[in-house]
């Protein structure tokens, strides 16, 4: 029997990046690209639906294209700041042009990047522009018991001792750590980190979970990862 659990029961999610952008090749690209590095992606491939999305769900971030058909990245950008959006906004002009970045900036976008670009420079802009826009509300670095998470610099240690993660084992490792001392059901670990829903029969969660622990726990002789019986997972400090 698959167990349901409605998605409203997920209050802390990942960091989601909207991407609007025509071009199917540039948007695979960022797409899969920010998805590796960890992001959840929503791609919306011309300017009508991308402002839709942009309005009716919360985004961290926004990659916008400026020529798009129907309606351009400026007419999104402007729809947005003009319904009272702060969400901060990277747009990409393929015209090296002077007055498009003035006018993207006047508009309210946040920083641009001119096409081609290398993937490595969007993802710097984009951590920039999102450590920026959580400075003073939220912590950057999560941690428990020696255990530390850098958000921003995709980093994990424990007593100072570098763990190479996945980028899904480290969304599962966020997950656990956003709310430790909580025991978080299959279903909902699932639906935050794979963005999906499983049957509760599934192995996936499991087999995620202990490739974690082989490397988060056991070379460190504390167990924090927990496995409660027929519940789901916790991470707390022992004696907790
Ligand atoms: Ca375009």
């Amino acid at each position: 029997m698959a167990t349901q659990f409605p998605r409203t029961v997920a209050t802390q999610k990942n960091m989601k990046i909207l991407i609007i952008e025509d071009e199917t090749k540039t948007g695979d690209y960022l797409r899969q690209g920010l998805s590796e590095a960890g992001f959840t992606t929503d791609l919306q491939r011309n300017g009508a639906d991308g402002l839709h999305a942009a309005l009716t769900a919360e985004h961290d971030l926004i990659v916008l294209d400026v020529m798009l058909p129907g309606l351009s990245g400026w007419q999104v950008l402007e729809s947005l700041r003009g319904a009272g959006r702060d969400v901060p906004v990277l747009f990409l002009t393929a015209r090296d042009q002077v007055e498009d970045r003035v006018r993207g900036l006047e508009l309210g976008a946040d920083d641009y990047l001119v096409k081609p670009f290398a993937f490595s420079e969007l993802l710097a802009r984009v951590r920039t522009l999102l450590r920026r826009g959580r400075a003073g509300s939220e912590p950057t670095v999560l941690g428990l018991a020696g255990l530390e998470l850098d958000l921003l610099r995709r980093r994990v240690t424990r007593d100072g001792q570098r763990i190479d993660l996945t980028a899904k084992e480290f969304a599962l490792l966020e997950l656990l750590l956003r709310r430790q001392g909580e025991v978080l059901p299959r279903s909902l670990i699932a639906s935050q980190v794979w963005d999906m829903n499983f049957d509760s029969d599934t192995n996936v969660i499991d087999v995620a979970v202990r490739r974690l622990r082989a490397k988060v726990d056991e070379p460190f002789g504390q167990r924090l990862i927990r496995t409660v019986r027929g519940m789901g997972y916790v991470l707390e400090a022992p004696g907790d």
